[in-house]
């Protein structure tokens, strides 16, 4: 079809989540350049997330001709996403990638033109502040959370701190005083989170914004996550390892309520 009349459903995880892969193979001449290579590296990329080869690596070489067809200079792009499935972090079962290739005419760089610099920090990804759809990192530990019998996972830092969960913000207690990482480029401001800050403070509970590391997590009296689908939810084990006496302890149960009251206020 031609390309403007392609279209990408609303809930397709690479639009949605970034959960996918792609290739670009350049055509010299008519011939592409090492697409045997392009596409061995696809199919690792694939692996390397889980998603099943759309079909066999020789149907999809097939495909690149024909969409080269009689151009000269061009590109030919290959993405393969997940799929397309109600959003949800975790793998969807039963859906089947969406494979899309095209092939456009390219022209080629410049001859003889040498390139100018800006080097820039690496930082990739240190902006979780920003509600990104780059999400496939959240989605690869929501979904070995799920493959663990957990419900949702928690993201430490190699320096063992903890900052947040794959959709949630993370709080634990701690004699009394509620510890939550703070809000910087590392997590994601939780509306939610900050509700509920608010709420601690009015109920003459201390909050404390600054790192905690897993080890200290472990050790404290409670824990509990928030988020606009989390609410306000009790944490009762981390790794397996069961947080305070009881889950939901005292606090995060006054939270929640605090919370639940909150919302009754604010939309009846
Ligand atoms: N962290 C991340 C990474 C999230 O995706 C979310 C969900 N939006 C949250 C925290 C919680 O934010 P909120 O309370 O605004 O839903």
């Amino acid at each position: 079809m031609p390309l403007e009349e392609g279209r990408v459903p609303v809930e397709d995880r690479g639009y949605q989540f970034g959960d996918g892969v792609y290739e670009v193979i350049h055509v010299y001449g008519g011939k592409p350049f090492r697409m045997r290579q392009h596409l061995a590296r696809l199919e690792r990329s694939l692996a390397g997330i889980e998603i099943a080869l759309p079909e066999p690596l020789p149907k999809i070489e097939e495909v690149c001709r024909r969409l080269i067809g009689t151009l000269r200079e061009a590109s030919v792009y290959l993405q393969v996403t997940r799929g397309v499935a109600p959003r949800s972090h975790a793998f969807p079962r039963g859906t089947r990638p969406v494979f899309l290739a095209y092939a456009r005419e390219t022209p080629p760089p410049p001859a003889g033109k040498s390139l100018s610099l800006l080097s820039v920090l690496d930082d990739r990804w240190g902006r979780c502040h920003i509600k990104t759809i780059c999400l496939l990192p959240n989605v690869l530990a929501r979904q070995k959370a799920v493959l663990a019998g957990c419900d949702e996972a928690l993201f430490v830092r190699e320096d063992g701190t903890v900052t947040e969960g794959s959709s949630s913000n993370a709080f634990m207690v701690r004699g009394g005083a509620v510890v939550t990482h703070p809000a910087n480029n590392r997590i994601l401001n939780g509306v939610t989170r900050e509700a509920v800050v608010q709420l601690a403070r009015q109920e003459g509970i201390a909050v404390l914004e600054q790192a905690f590391s897993l080890q200290e997590a472990l050790e404290g009296d409670e824990f509990f996550m928030t988020g606009t689908t989390t609410e306000v939810g009790p944490v009762a084990a981390i790794d397996g390892k069961k947080i305070g006496m009881a889950a939901p302890g005292p606090v995060s149960q006054r939270l929640k309520a605090a919370f639940d009251a909150l919302v009754r206020q604010e939309c009846g």
